[in-house]
């Protein structure tokens, strides 16, 4: 499977979209809208084309979407020793956090492979870390599945796996806590 290069249409860096309300802390419902989720959709397979994957040529994109409206993105990056690579969605979180984000609402995912693909367990913890919870929530009355979990959106797409276009793009909606790693250990447990 060779890497192939989608067409780009944003920069591939974190971003603070610009409008009314963005850049502050919002409810969850309130940025995590269709247009959103296809905007993050987007960034994802983006995020792929700068994917470092010599020794699997499996090439992965994330992007995140934290609860301020910024979104960061994410490739995997390998390593010749094997056990230091990185997925995309750490990538991705971990670039998030260290720009001060501490709740990502949202991330998706998306491969060159036919089916989609969903963030291994090592990264479904790492996500886990960064879900809304409700001692961190600017109302802590908003007890939604929204506000205490995060999406997950798988991403495919047949143009973009032909190199040709994003035609036929398909999203699978999940939550990480409720459906890709229930009974899950977090900061709560710690007392945190
Ligand atoms: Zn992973």
């Amino acid at each position: 499977m060779s890497a192939r290069r989608p067409p780009t249409r944003v920069p591939p860096v974190a971003f603070v979209p610009s409008g009314p309300g963005l850049g502050e802390n919002l409810p969850s419902r309130a940025i995590l809208d269709e247009t959103m989720k296809m905007t993050l959709a987007q960034f994802s397979i983006n995020a792929k084309a700068n994917a470092y994957c010599p020794y699997s040529s499996f090439p992965v994109g994330a992007a995140v979407l934290a609860r301020n409206g910024g979104i960061f993105m994410g490739c995997n990056v390998e390593n010749a020793s094997y056990g230091a690579t990185c997925c995309a969605e750490r990538t991705a979180i971990f670039k998030a956090a260290s720009e001060g984000v501490r709740h990502v609402v949202a991330v998706a995912i998306n491969s060159d492979a036919t089916d989609f693909t969903a963030p291994c367990g090592l990264c479904r913890q790492v996500l886990r870390e960064f879900t809304g919870r409700k001692s961190t929530l600017d109302d802590p009355d908003d007890e939604s599945e929204e506000a205490q979990d995060m999406l997950v959106i798988l991403v495919r797409s047949e143009g973009v796996r032909r190199g040709k276009d994003d035609s036929g793009l398909e999203m699978r909606e999940f939550w990480l806590k409720k459906d890709l790693l229930p009974y899950s250990f977090g900061p709560e447990d710690l007392g945190n």
